[in-house]
């Protein structure tokens, strides 16, 4: 891609009124824009990193036997009524009311998905059912000043599971959060997972999935010997003064919910098992907040210049800079190799600044091809050097073209 025609271009500077690091190099780097507090468009760059961590998020989800599909998220009234989330969740939802009836705006969708779930099973041979999808979902979030962590509309993958018996729902449970490790892993931050309360979801103990981070919101303890991290909210005031329990500010990244049968009772979502009796099937749900990755990955990999990304969710795999018309020809075969390049051909702007847009873009590996570096390799006939560089080293190095190829 041609960095001249990219939209849009970087700022100098972010709108005053975000104190977040995401969102300020994610704004001053062209992957975000802010409509109003707690909304922004994601840009193509943006896009890219999002489709990126959504590609990993899909493959795990696939590898755990789940199928993808898509839900609406404009809701009636009277599905949440079934469930008294209507007024429950009233807070955190966004209610109104059009042509006498009223809807809701998708905060979630357990009970959307049971109402496909009672439509389309009717025995235990039916069970289990595992689906999920990628989407908005809007809350009415009080506080919206963490940039993309904390969005009033954000993106989510949100998997859900059916289940005719409590033994099978937790053996699924479980490998769902082992693929939440490895997707977490592949995408290159370190979790931990914490046991917390349900909120409006469920009575009983989920599982969290939280990136250490000084700027997060949420603080974990772990002593020595615990097989997991807790949140605050079901630390004992006994465990709250132990010296040998240590603390961490950390991310939500994920959530998962062993929600039980609750669901399933109240909107009749019922099975005919072996013996031949009804029985409610057994529901979790497992959400993770790709925008939220996004911001996080940029609060845990950056520095003073701009962002850092991994490598298995930056933008591009390559930042070629153009500082001599002869790095068309590099880029041509960066591209005819499959090379993912962001090549920077502003012919009219100077060294300085595409270096800068680089650093602030953080692309992994940075390539110049200039007048100094194809003098360097006049030595060989015909082999332009090429200077690299890694986004996270000030090494620079001068490398043939089969050398850089061969890095990537
Ligand atoms: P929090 O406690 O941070 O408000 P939550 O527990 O309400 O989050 P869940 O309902 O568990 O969130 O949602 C699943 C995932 O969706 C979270 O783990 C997070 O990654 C993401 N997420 C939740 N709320 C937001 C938000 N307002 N903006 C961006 N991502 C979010
Ligand atoms: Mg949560």
């Amino acid at each position: 891609m041609r960095y001249s025609q990219f939209f849009p271009q970087t700022l100098k500077e972010a709108p005053k009124d975000e104190v977040a690091v995401n969102a300020k190099y994610l704004i001053r780097g062209g992957y975000i824009d802010k409509l109003m507090a707690g909304s922004y468009t994601l840009l193509p760059l943006g896009m890219r990193v999002v489709q990126k961590i959504n590609q990993i998020i899909r493959e795990e989800m696939n590898k755990t036997g789940a199928q993808e599909l898509l839900m609406p998220l404009l809701h009636p009234k009277e599905i949440w009524n079934e469930t008294g989330r209507w007024d429950s969740a009233s807070e955190v939802m966004y209610q109104f009311e059009k042509n006498d009836k009223e809807y809701a705006l998708s905060f979630t969708h357990e009970e959307i998905v049971m109402d496909l779930i009672r439509k389309h099973t009717s025995s235990y041979k039916d069970l289990p059912i595992k689906v999920y999808h990628f989407s908005t979902k809007f809350r009415n979030e009080l506080r919206a000043k963490s940039g993309i962590l904390r969005g009033r509309e954000f993106m989510m993958k949100d998997l859900y599971s059916a289940h005719f018996s409590e033994e099978d729902l937790m053996e699924y449970y479980w490998k769902v959060a082992d693929a939440y490790l490895e997707i977490f892993k592949r995408i290159g931050i370190d979790v931990k997972i914490a046991e917390a309360s349900g909120g409006v979801f469920t009575t009983s103990h989920t599982h969290e999935f939280q990136a250490l981070c000084e700027v997060g919101e949420d603080t974990i303890y772990h002593k020595e010997g615990w097989k997991f991290w807790k949140n605050k909210e079901v630390m004992t005031e006994e465990e709250l003064s132990d010296p040998d329990v240590k603390s961490a500010q950390a991310i939500e990244v994920g959530n998962i919910f062993p929600l039980g049968t609750m669901y399933a009772e109240k909107m009749s979502a019922l099975f005919t098992d072996q013996d031949g009796s009804k029985k409610p099937v057994w529901f979790a749900s497992y959400g993770i907040g790709p925008t939220r990755v996004m911001g996080t990955l940029v609060e845990i990999f950056h520095d003073d210049k701009g962002i850092i990304w991994p490598e298995a969710v930056a933008p591009f795999q390559v930042h070629l800079i153009g500082l001599h018309e002869k790095a068309d020809s590099v880029y041509h075969n960066l591209l005819e190799a499959g090379v993912e390049v962001l090549y920077d051909d502003r012919w009219d702007t100077n060294a300085g600044t595409k270096f800068a847009d680089a650093d602030l873009i953080g692309i992994p590996v940075r390539l110049v091809v200039s007048t100094k570096t194809l003098s360097a390799g006049s030595g060989q006939a015909g082999t332009a050097m090429i200077e690299w560089k890694k986004r996270d080293s000030d090494k620079t190095e001068l490398l043939t073209f089969e050398e850089v190829l061969a890095r990537i």
